[in-house]
């Protein structure tokens, strides 16, 4: 690649990430009312026997309501009742009370309207996707187009919460933390489970997650033309080791919960680059570490650190929609997995026993000279014996 073209590349990737940081920054002001975050439920607590749950509430600021939902009380007269009455032990009144500060804090902590807004969108979007690759009309320049789209959309317009990481993330670091599960955030899983991975492979990863599309982007601007082969020199790390990092980091991640309640994917979360206002200086490094790789290396947080990409992985054995070989057209060429962005269209085309993440991108169903790739419902089939020998 010339010199120059390095230059437009560098040019363009600046150019977009001014307008992410500056477009968010004043999409979260207008946006205003309440941010995303866990809440921090651990609290010191006045108990003393003869206290009242009234009393017990007053000493330490907590509202009639919080004190009600601790201890389950029906209605206001409850609240005379003294603490020995309950015949709980300090811990668990200490117990009950941070789990309901936790809930009330993460339901306070949303913003109802731009979660609704999203989760609407996405559906949206993820299906004009999921038509475009059906039926097969995909090609380097829409693509752009919709992951330019998601990043505008997704990102600076819906800001970094909620992501599909953070619904795995926060899942876990709210059960190590303050030991509670919160319903809305298991339905909102489950949710983009099924309309991102088990329509289709890792749909929502592909098009619709603010984080993994802007990777994508940053990855095609260093492609050829026709986003075949990496106009920058690109790196496909085998499977086994990204993967091994990515188990890893879930395994660390929810130890750090458990053992110290501590939200270690929190302190560096790459999706706040859509909420710069709270980026700490370890967030704005590891971004442009992640960002910088993209160039080389295809969706480095997704491949070697997402949570939801771990999951989304696993679920995507059993999803309707995927990448397909039809053996009797194909002609072995290769070209398919030459032009995929990772290792996995190597996999598919083998059969091989593990199969690493598909994307869904389509780039193969645009690159194979004999259209025997396709995106289509059902189990894929093996190759006939020897089709791929050397
Ligand atoms: S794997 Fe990538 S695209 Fe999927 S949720 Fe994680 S960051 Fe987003
Ligand atoms: S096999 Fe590769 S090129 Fe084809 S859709 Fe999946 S990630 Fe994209």
């Amino acid at each position: 690649m010339g010199k120059g073209r390095y230059g437009k590349v560098a040019l363009s990737a600046v150019v977009l990430l001014i307008v992410v940081v500056v477009g968010s920054l004043m999409m979260m002001k207008l946006w205003g009312g309440p941010t995303e975050k866990l809440p921090s439920a651990v609290q010191r607590l006045v108990i003393e026997e003869q206290m009242t749950l009234a009393e017990f509430g007053r000493a330490n600021g907590l509202a009639d309501a919080v004190v009600g939902k601790a201890f389950g009380l029906t209605s206001a007269a409850g609240l005379q009742q003294t603490l020995q009455s309950l015949r709980l032990s300090p811990a668990e009144i200490t117990d009950r009370v941070n789990k309901t500060l936790a809930h009330v804090a993460e339901e306070g902590s949303k913003n109802w309207v731009k979660i609704a807004a999203k989760f609407g969108a996405w559906a949206i979007f993820l299906l004009a996707a999921f038509f475009m690759l059906k039926k097969r009309k995909s090609t380097p320049a829409l693509r752009k187009g919709f992951l330019l789209g998601a990043i505008v959309l997704f990102g600076v317009i819906l800001g970094s919460d909620p992501s599909p990481m953070g619904t795995v993330k926060d899942t876990i670091v709210l059960l190590g933390k303050s030991g509670i599960i919160f319903p809305p955030r298991l339905v909102a899983l489950t949710v983009m489970l099924i309309l991102g991975t088990l329509l289709a492979n890792k749909l929502l990863c592909s098009w619709g997650c603010q984080f993994g599309t802007l990777q994508d982007f940053l990855f095609r601007l260093g492609r050829d033309a026709e986003d075949r082969t990496g106009a920058i020199a690109q790196t496909k790390v085998p499977f086994v080791i990204s993967n091994g990092v990515r188990v890893s980091v879930l395994v660390i991640l929810t130890a750090a919960a458990f053992g110290w309640a501590l939200d270690l994917v929190g302190m560096v979360d790459p999706f706040k680059i859509y909420n710069p206002a709270v980026l700490t200086g370890a967030g704005i490094s590891f971004i442009a570490l992640l960002l910088i790789a993209s160039f080389f290396v295809y969706r480095p947080w997704c491949h070697f650190f997402c949570p939801f990409g771990l999951v989304g992985w696993l679920v995507e054995k059993i999803s309707l929609y995927k990448i397909k070989v039809d053996y009797q057209t194909c002609i072995a060429c290769g070209a398919c997995a030459e032009a995929c962005p990772s290792t996995v269209m190597g996999a598919i085309l083998k059969r091989d026993k593990t199969i690493p993440d598909c994307f869904s991108c389509g780039t193969c169903l645009e690159t194979c000279p004999t259209k025997s790739i396709h995106f289509a419902a059902g189990k894929r089939e093996r190759p006939p014996e020897g089709k791929f020998k050397g």
